[in-house]
């Protein structure tokens, strides 16, 4: 791995709004295993992973990028495997298997209409995930952005989960993610039909924005099996949303690491849409003088504010940072 550059910006950004407010342990729900050899379209789907801290992301990696954003934090986490069209699924869940510190890690498998149910349910068996990691792009409409829940995730495999007591990460489709009603009613049904899956909403079921997480915690139920991950959402105007308005037990911290969210510059709203922004944009500014920081710190500072504006208490920012995922993957447990 190339040398990961932490600047005096960086170091100001976190000392003043994010440290303060961190627990000594951390338990991050949302981090990506990537490795190259397994995806023959990487650098086409994801041009950042052009550059060498991008590409290869391995155990090593994930420690040294934590070690550097969180000093003297013991972080642990969820380990996805990244998906991407094409990928070799099968190879990658193996990969995963054998490279996670199984007394530290927890890890989700790749699954998607792809596998049939029994050659899930082998994988479930021979692998032992903690939990499943369906996308989008392994969904059975060409139009994958349009995808319904069960569009890339067969009930059927859901129900596997749901014998198994598996945990599923997922990433919603459509323009509106959770804030588009037949996510929403999809997912308040799926919770109640299988009451052993964690069901874990990635980016706050993909809310980027605040008229999202607003429009979608109109009617998203609360239950023992549902989560959202905070994970790359830079708005402030979503975790207040969240914090005030959810069950703040039922909410996890995600990083999104690395390739979504290691890069400096930061997710931003346009319109009813959003965007990344990047370093080049604050450059032009400022000369070379002035930097951006992370998406993953810019992403922090927002969950931060919110928090404080919503009065957490102690306790709360250690539920956030680790006792919720804690109730979820048991992590005092070998
Ligand atoms: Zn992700």
């Amino acid at each position: 791995m190339s040398c990961l550059e932490y600047i005096s910006t960086d170091k100001f950004i976190y000392e003043n709004e994010i440290r303060p407010y961190l627990p000594s342990r951390i338990f991050d729900a949302h981090v990506h295993l990537q490795i190259p050899q397994f995806h023959p379209h990487l650098e086409e789907q994801l041009p950042l992973t052009k550059a060498p801290l991008f590409n290869q992301i391995d155990m090593a990696a994930i420690h040294s990028w934590w070690k550097t954003l969180f000093p003297a934090i013991d972080v642990r986490g969820l380990i996805l495997a990244m998906p991407t069209a094409g990928c070799d699924m099968s190879g990658i869940n193996k990969f995963n298997s054998q490279h996670i510190d199984s007394h530290r890690e927890r890890f989700s498998i790749l699954t998607g209409p792809q596998f049939s149910d029994n050659e899930l349910e082998e994988q479930v068996k021979t692998l032992k995930p903690h939990g499943l990691k369906p996308y989008m792009f392994f969904s059975m409409l060409e139009n994958y952005n349009d995808s319904r829940i069960t569009d890339f995730l067969p009930e059927s495999q859901i129900a596997i989960a749901d014998k198994y007591g598996l945990s599923i990460t997922l990433h919603l489709a459509k323009t509106r993610g959770l804030a588009d009603k037949v996510n929403l009613n999809e997912i308040n049904r799926l919770v109640k039909s299988y009451p052993n899956v964690n069901f874990i909403l990635a980016h706050c079921g993909r809310c980027f924005i605040a008229p999202n997480m607003d429009a979608a915690l109109e009617q998203l139920i609360v239950a023992p099996n549902l989560w959202l991950d905070t994970s790359a959402v830079c708005d402030t105007g979503v975790f207040l949303h969240l914090f005030s308005r959810y069950d703040r037990k039922q909410i996890l911290f995600g990083t999104d690491l690395v390739t979504a969210s290691g890069f400096r510059g930061t997710y931003v709203r346009m319109g009813m849409s959003w965007d990344w922004s990047v370093e080049s944009s604050v450059r032009r500014q400022g000369g070379q003088d002035v930097r951006a920081t992370f998406a993953v710190y810019e992403n922090l500072c927002a969950i931060m504010t919110a928090a404080r504006f919503c009065c957490f208490d102690m306790s709360e920012y250690n539920d956030l940072f680790y006792a919720n995922a804690n109730r979820i993957f048991q992590l005092e447990q070998k």
